[in-house]
């Protein structure tokens, strides 16, 4: 009896399960369906274009998605081109692995002004995400600010500042390299409520930018603690006493030579986007930690700026037919069992922290419980599911195809870039004409 599984998502939390999935020696069918026609999700769109090593892991998604069990559906919308409860017909079990695609609003005056933008949207648009090729964030301006402290943060203002030979090696989108290398941008801040021990990067990330080419990362010395003090686990007390090391070695950077600064602003709640049509400035309230909590102290200040990014977290997006937590953004389910034969994963499960490897025991608890619930198959998986896309015109991208297109974009690169990445999928599906 083959067990046929329609994973809905090609980001870690799906390879991991289908992975999990093949390695338990069961008799399955494992169908991954992804509505780009690009397989990865954020490694390929999330990932920074500077980080290829980490975007390494692809490799072994690859290896599954070749299994003589596993079908790789790109191209296919679940909610669009076919439906969960159509999926839940055609396959004894349904993963949901669909990530967190949308940012968290700001949430203060000024949020919808011309030139803000979240990390979701921002970050897409320089890792050649389709939606939003059509971005065009004004980078025509010399400061901008991102609000929030952590990797994904630190991940923009980098792609920001680096010189165009710190960027030849990556596969930053032809439309960001341009607008990013055209730049007058000389001060990009960063913005945290509290102070730099509660700031969530990683230090190689953190690292990093005290090793940059035309850039000075720019600290108050005043806001460096002694040491760190707090209850936090040996792990997390280990990491704040590295970045706190990491930020006073920032004090020592020789900024002979640079032409650009990242401003760490910590104790800084951004209040209002300031200007008229479009971003002039921002207005910060300094604070007070308390408890943990950030506490406005009554005192402001504004900088410049043409620009800002929110990078304080992602979102998921409620699902047709499957029930939704909006307080958390996730779904509503048990130990990620959503519903009969209904499973989640990743970061429609958790809400969007961890990292990479955060995935796996996702994709190794679904992979279970599918074993363990579902005794017998009564479904025709994909047989039904080719027949229902054909039956609409649905142009399925198999990984062959996904192949096809990657060799297409690996052959256009220039230098010791990678690739150079399609940015519109009608361009992905001309090579496969
Ligand atoms: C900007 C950024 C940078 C990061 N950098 C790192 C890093 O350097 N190192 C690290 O370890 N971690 C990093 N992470 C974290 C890591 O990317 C995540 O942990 C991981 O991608 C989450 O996996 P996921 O499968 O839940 O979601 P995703 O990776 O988002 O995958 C979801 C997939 O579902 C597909 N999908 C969505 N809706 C539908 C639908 N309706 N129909 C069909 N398919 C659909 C999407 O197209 C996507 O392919 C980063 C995250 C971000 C946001």
């Amino acid at each position: 009896m083959t067990i046929k599984v329609a994973i809905i998502g090609s980001g870690p939390s799906g390879f991991y399960t289908a992975e999990s999935l093949l390695k338990s020696g069961q008799d399955v069918e494992v169908d991954i369906i992804d509505r780009l026609p690009t397989p990865f999700g954020l490694i390929r769109g999330g990932v920074a274009p500077d980080h290829q090593k980490t975007k390494k892991v692809a490799k072994a998604y690859e290896k599954t998605a070749l299994n003589e069990n596993v079908q790789y559906f790109g191209n296919v919308d679940v909610g669009k081109n076919i439906t969960i409860d159509e999926l839940r017909k055609t396959h004894d079990a349904v993963v949901l692995a669909v990530g967190a695609p949308t940012d968290r609003k700001l949430g203060i005056p000024g949020d919808d002004k011309i030139g803000v933008f979240g990390s979701a949207d921002f970050v897409g648009w320089y890792n050649g995400h389709p939606d939003f090729t059509n971005l065009n964030p004004n980078l025509d301006v010399s400061a901008v600010a991102i609000v929030g402290v952590g990797n994904v943060a630190i991940d923009a203002a980098r792609v920001l500042v680096k010189t165009p030979a710190e960027m030849a090696e990556t596969d930053i989108a032809e439309h960001a390299s341009i607008a990013v290398q055209k730049s007058p941008l000389t001060d990009v801040y960063m913005f945290g409520r509290r102070g730099p021990i509660e700031a969530k990067f990683t230090n190689v990330e953190l690292r990093e930018m005290g090793k940059l080419e035309n850039c000075l990362p720019v600290i108050d010395p005043t806001q460096l603690p002694e040491s760190v003090t707090g209850n936090w686990s040996d792990r997390d007390q280990r990491l704040k006493e590295r970045n706190l090391a990491t930020m006073r070695e920032f004090l020592e950077v020789d900024p002979t030579n640079k032409d650009k600064k990242v401003h760490f602003e910590f104790f800084a709640n951004p209040v209002e986007v300031l200007g008229n049509e479009k971003v002039e400035g921002l207005k910060v309230e300094k604070t007070l930690v308390e408890g943990g909590r950030a506490i406005g102290t009554g005192e402001f200040f504004t900088i410049d700026c043409g620009l800002v990014v929110a990078a304080i977290g992602y979102y998921s997006i409620p699902i047709e037919g499957v029930p939704f937590d909006t307080n958390n953004g996730i779904v509503i389910h048990e130990e990620g069992r959503v519903d009969d034969g209904v499973y989640a994963v990743g970061w429609i499960k958790r809400g969007p922290t961890g990292v990479i490897g955060t995935n796996k025991p996702d994709g190794e608890i679904a992979a279970k419980q599918i074993l363990e619930d579902i005794r017998s198959s009564t479904k025709a998986g994909r047989d039904e599911l080719n027949a229902l896309l054909a039956e609409r015109n649905v142009r399925i991208v198999n990984y062959q195809d996904w192949q096809k297109i990657e060799k297409a974009e690996v052959a256009a690169a220039t230098g010791p870039a990678p690739r150079k990445k399609f940015v519109n999928i009608q361009d992905m599906l001309t090579v496969l004409d």
